[in-house]
């Protein structure tokens, strides 16, 4: 058992276009940043579903055109995945399809629900027989076992039981529905191409393929697409809604806009805020690329401090690099970043980041920086200390790694050797969301990660360990 979750995902789907799974290779290609590990689709040609799941990148995974030759019909849906270790297997990989005794089902799922142990002990209990890992395919196993006469009935039975985060779309032979949870952790969109309906994670989906942007799906909201058009129902238990406000600081792509808002513009202002709550005397403003640069640019707006770009990103890393024999010190972050030595040498240099989560990237910059001849070096996060796991689909080492767990600010900054640290407050990230005007901005998100106020409650275990899933 991991002693954390494990999944970071996108997903897509598209229903009544002739290139559906081409589009939706296309959607998994501007989704990419949500998971690296595999990635899959699932087409279906109104009688039958079949899939390509794969290992590796989109571009990797779907480069040779006869694999869309296997994928025929106008509905699809797809998915990219991220795991840690346990979950980095071929059979692991999403969209899951299986067939039962009404057709064939596939799903795609973004998130993590807090119960699927729960409910996995209880349906192995019954006999169900599991060949994944996912908690997905619990719902699948639910699914099977309800006794609803429609689709959408199904869904929300097994739905009806499950806790957690969830941005779904399922694909059966003819219909697709997509589902948020009653909280909307994760964002899901949905756009139009050609008069074909989409759902995406994310909107910069929507922009590649040339789709129009329709709304987001509520918190709670299922929709069913079929030949009919589209059905909209909110089958459960309304609750507060708790977005995710870490797809504002590092997950989403700043080009899109989720939550009601564009991810660059909360970014921006999030540097913004931190320089009015630490500012500090300094020459240059500098991003860790490419996560830093939104919140940077803020950051040196506000400050009168020049932005200058005095890391560069090799963009070409891939996941492994046969190091030389005579060992380089810093090797792995070395052969990403390289500092300009002319913006930074004899500067008084603000460095500026999204997060720390173990610490590993600012120290090992800082002192990359100090040697291309920094004077002082000032780390500005904009974001507030991430203290805690996330139990709701954004991957996120144990508590115990987690460097803001158990060190105070003043220790992190002897860590990672900054002169001067600051970080974002959790009001101050409100104030950037826009979404707290005159009011308080208590419980408009789900800030577990900062604060440990979990949304939806988990069982925990008798150690001090995070709850484990699989
Ligand atoms: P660390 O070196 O462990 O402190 O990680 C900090 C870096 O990881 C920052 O540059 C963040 O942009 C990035 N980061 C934050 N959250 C995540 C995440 N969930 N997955 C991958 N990278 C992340």
């Amino acid at each position: 058992m991991l002693d954390k979750f494990e999944d970071e995902c996108g997903v897509f789907g598209i229903y009544g276009h002739p290139e559906a799974a081409n589009l939706t290779y296309l959607g998994l290609y501007a989704l990419q940043h949500r998971g690296q590990e595999s990635c899959g689709i699932v087409a279906s040609d109104g009688t039958a579903l079949r899939a390509y799941r794969k290992m590796g990148l989109v571009s990797d995974a779907f480069k040779n055109n006869a694999v869309f030759e296997q994928l025929p019909g106008k509905n699809a849906i797809g998915h990219v995945r991220y795991s840690t270790a346990g979950g980095n297997d071929i059979k692991n990989c999403q969209p899951i399809m299986v067939d039962y005794v009404r057709g064939s089902i596939a799903v795609a799922h973004n998130g993590n629900l807090v119960n699927a142990q729960e409910l996995r002990n209880e349906l192995e209990r019954l006999g169900s027989i599991f060949s994944t890992i996912a908690d997905t395919e619990v719902i699948i196993h639910l699914l099977a076992r309800a006794q609803s006469d429609s689709l959408a009935d199904r869904v929300i039975d097994a739905l009806k039981r499950v806790r957690g985060a969830y941005s779904l779309v399922f694909l059966t032979e003819t219909r697709m529905v997509a589902v948020r949870d009653p909280n909307g952790f994760r964002p899901l969109i949905l756009g139009i191409v050609d008069g074909a309906y989409v759902v995406a994670s994310e909107t910069c989906a929507l922009d590649l393929i040339e789709a129009e942007f329709v709304r987001e799906l509520d918190p709670g909201e299922m929709i069913v697409v079929d030949k009919d058009g589209l059905h909209s129902y909110h089958p459960f238990d309304v609750v507060k809604p708790s977005p995710c406000i870490f797809e504002y600081v590092y997950f989403a792509r700043p080009d899109s806009t989720i939550f009601g808002r564009e991810v660059y513009g909360v970014r921006k202002e999030s540097g913004r805020q931190l320089a009015r709550e630490y500012p500090v005397e300094a020459d240059v403003v500098v991003a860790i690329p490419d996560s830093g640069v939104p919140a940077a640019i803020g950051y040196a707006e506000e400050s009168g401090i020049p932005f200058e770009l005095g890391l560069i990103r090799n963009h070409y890393v891939g996941r492994t690099f046969i190091e030389p024999q005579q060992s380089i010190r810093h090797f792995g972050v070395k052969i990403k970043l390289n500092p300009v030595r002319g913006v930074i040498e004899g500067k008084r240099v603000v460095v500026v980041d999204d997060s720390v989560v173990r610490g590993t990237t600012a120290r090992k910059i800082i002192k990359m920086i100090r040697n291309a001849g920094a004077k002082e070096v000032h780390l500005r996060i904009s974001s507030p200390p991430t203290s805690h796991p996330c139990y709701y689909g954004i991957d996120t080492p144990t508590r115990t790694e987690l460097i803001a767990s158990s060190h105070s600010i003043e220790e992190i900054n002897r860590y990672v050797t900054s002169d001067t640290l600051g970080y974002l407050s959790q009001e101050g990230l409100h104030k950037a969301t826009g979404g707290c005007d005159g009011g308080s901005c208590e419980g408009q998100f789900c800030t577990a990660c900062f604060s440990g106020d979990y949304p939806v409650k988990f069982p925990r275990l008798k150690s001090d360990k995070q709850l484990g899933l699989f």
